[in-house]
C-alpha cells in the first residue's frame, strides 16, 4: 500500500513504524473472510482492511480523530484472527495499538464514555480495587433491569453486572508449592489482576502441576497487571507504567537466581508481555530488559510440553471442547499444545467449530460493545454446545468468565484439568457436574 507520510510525520518512531506496516497491505481483503465483526454487521469500515485504511487516512492527515473512525476502531476485537489469515505478514495489532493510542490523545468521548473508561482503567487493573467492585455488581444484580433502561449506558451497566460471577469468589492465599525430585526448573508465575481474585484456582492448579514435575515456582512481590487492559484502551503510558514495573521485578530474579520462564496462565497476558520488547522498544532504560523478558515469556502450555510429562495418575476419558482464546491462537500462534497436553492425559478433545472467531471477551469489549459481545458470545455457545463435550476447556480467563455467564456448562482452565489428572483436586467448576461418573465412550467415528 503506497503511504503519504511527510518526512517530518515520519520522524515520529510510532507513524515510521506504522508506515512499515501500512506498505506490507497489499489489500488483498483475504483478512475480511475470518473478521468477526465483518462478519455480523457486513460493512468494509468494520473489516481490517477498512479499519487499515481509516487509520492510515488518520495518521497521514495528523487531524484529529473523527468519531466515525472511533466508531470503527473501537468495534474491532483485537482479535488478531486477521494476522493469522493475512499472507502478507501485516502487523495489525501494533498498527491499531498506534490507532488506539492516537485516538485517545486527539479525541475527546462523550462524558459517559469518558466515565465508563475510566471506571473500567482504575479498577479492573488493580486485584483489591476489583474485588471490591465484585462485591458492588454483586449487590447490584437484583437492579440489573433498573440499570439496563439508564440512558446510554444501560446496556454496557447491564454487561458489567451480568459478567459478575454468581457468587463471591473466595479469597486464597498464595500457596509456594514444594517442588518434587530433581529440579529441572525456575519460574514465576505472573499473577496477574483479575485472574487471581475470579478464579485463584487456576494458579494453585499451575504451581502444584509444575512441582509435582520438578519445576520451582517462586513468587515475586509486588508484580501486577501486565497492563494489557489499559493498552487496548489507548491508554499508552499506563500501559508501559504496569509492563515497567513488572519487567523491574523479573528482571532483578533473572540476574539473581535466574528463571528459566516467565509463566502466563492468561493468554491474553501472554500476548502483551511477549509484545514488551515492542512496546518499550524506544525506551533507552528498558528496551533490552523488555526483549529479555519477552523472550522468556511462556504460556503455561507451551513450558509445559517442554516437561514431556508422564502419563496422567488419573484415569480419564471424558470429552472436553477445546476453546482456543484469540490471544492463544492468534495472538501468541499456539494451537497444538493445550490439546496435545489434554490428549496426552487421556481426555477426548473436540475442536469447536469456527474456532478461529472470538467470543466476544476481548479484554473490556464485552462491557464496552454489549450487543456485539454477546452476538459473539451466542455464535461460540452454539459451535461449542454441537461438540457434545462433558467440559469446555481454555486457556484465558477472560474467555472462561464471557462463556460461562449463561450456559450450563462446566468452564475450566486447561491446567485445571490436567492438574487434576496428575492428581490434584477436582475443580470447583466440575464438582457439580457428572464429569468423574461418566467419562463418554469413544466410537470408531469419533
Ligand atoms: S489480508 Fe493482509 S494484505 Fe490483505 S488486505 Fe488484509 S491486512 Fe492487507
Ligand atoms: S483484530 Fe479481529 S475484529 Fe479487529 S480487524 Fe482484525 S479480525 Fe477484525
Amino acid at each position: 500500500m503506497q503511504t503519504n507520510f511527510s518526512a517530518e510525520q515520519l520522524e515520529d518512531p510510532h507513524n515510521k513504524s506504522s508506515e512499515k506496516i501500512l506498505r506490507t497491505c497489499v489489500h488483498c481483503g483475504f483478512c475480511t473472510a475470518t473478521c468477526p465483526t465483518y462478519l455480523l454487521l457486513g460493512d468494509e469500515l468494520d473489516s481490517p482492511r477498512g479499519r487499515i485504511y481509516l487509520i492510515k487516512d488518520m495518521l497521514e492527515t495528523g487531524k484529529p480523530a473523527t468519531a466515525e473512525v472511533v466508531k470503527h476502531i473501537d468495534r474491532c476485537l483485537s482479535c488478531l484472527s486477521c494476522m493469522t489469515t493475512c499472507p502478507s505478514g501485516v502487523s495489525y495489532m501494533h498498527l491499531v495499538d498506534h490507532a488506539r493510542a492516537y485516538i485517545e490523545q486527539t479525541y475527546r468521548r462523550p462524558l459517559p464514555d469518558r466515565l465508563l473508561r475510566a471506571v473500567l482503567r482504575l479498577v479492573l487493573p488493580h486485584r483489591e480495587r476489583f474485588r471490591l467492585a465484585l462485591v458492588g455488581a454483586l449487590l447490584m444484580k437484583p437492579l440489573r433491569p433498573l440499570l439496563a433502561r439508564v440512558p446510554v449506558l444501560g446496556a454496557r451497566l447491564a454487561a458489567m453486572i451480568d459478567l459478575a460471577p454468581a457468587h463471591f469468589p473466595a479469597r486464597v492465599a498464595r500457596e509456594i508449592v514444594p517442588f518434587e525430585g530433581a529440579r529441572r526448573g525456575r519460574v514465576v508465575i505472573l499473577e496477574g489482576c483479575a485472574q487471581p481474585v475470579l478464579k485463584p484456582s487456576i494458579n494453585a492448579a499451575a504451581r502444584r502441576l509444575l512441582a509435582r514435575h520438578g519445576v520451582e515456582t517462586i513468587d515475586v512481590k509486588g508484580e501486577g497487571c501486565c497492563g494489557a487492559l489499559v493498552h487496548h484502551m489507548g491508554r499508552e503510558q499506563d500501559a508501559h507504567r504496569f509492563a515497567k514495573a513488572n519487567i523491574d521485578r523479573w528482571i532483578a530474579e533473572m540476574d539473581g537466581e535466574g528463571l528459566d520462564a516467565i509463566v502466563m496462565t492468561a493468554s491474553g497476558c501472554g500476548t502483551t508481555v511477549k509484545d514488551y520488547g515492542f512496546m518499550l522498544r524506544d525506551d533507552p532504560d528498558y528496551a533490552d530488559k523488555a526483549k529479555r523478558v519477552s523472550a522468556a515469556a511462556r504460556d503455561i502450555t507451551e513450558y509445559l510440553v517442554s516437561l514431556n510429562l508422564p502419563a496422567p495418575t488419573r484415569a480419564t476419558g471424558q470429552t472436553i471442547a477445546y476453546h482456543s482464546a484469540c490471544s492463544m491462537q492468534h495472538g501468541q500462534q499456539i494451537r497444538d499444545e493445550p490439546k496435545k497436553l489434554l490428549k496426552s492425559a487421556g481426555f477426548v478433545v473436540k475442536d469447536v467449530p469456527e474456532g478461529h472467531i472470538c467470543c466476544g471477551s476481548a479484554g473490556t469489549y464485552n462491557m464496552l460493545q454489549p450487543e456485539i459481545a454477546g452476538q459473539l458470545k451466542a455464535r461460540k455457545l452454539a459451535n461449542i454446545a454441537r461438540t457434545h463435550p462433558q467440559a469446555v476447556a481454555t486457556g484465558n480467563i477472560g474467555c472462561m468468565t464471557q462463556l460461562s455467564a449463561g450456559s450450563s456448562l462446566p468452564f475450566v482452565h486447561s491446567v485445571e484439568l490436567l492438574d487434576w489428572a496428575y492428581g490434584g483436586p477436582l475443580p470447583e467448576a466440575l464438582a457439580q457436574s457428572d464429569f468423574i461418573q461418566q467419562p463418554v465412550q469413544m466410537t470408531a467415528a469419533q
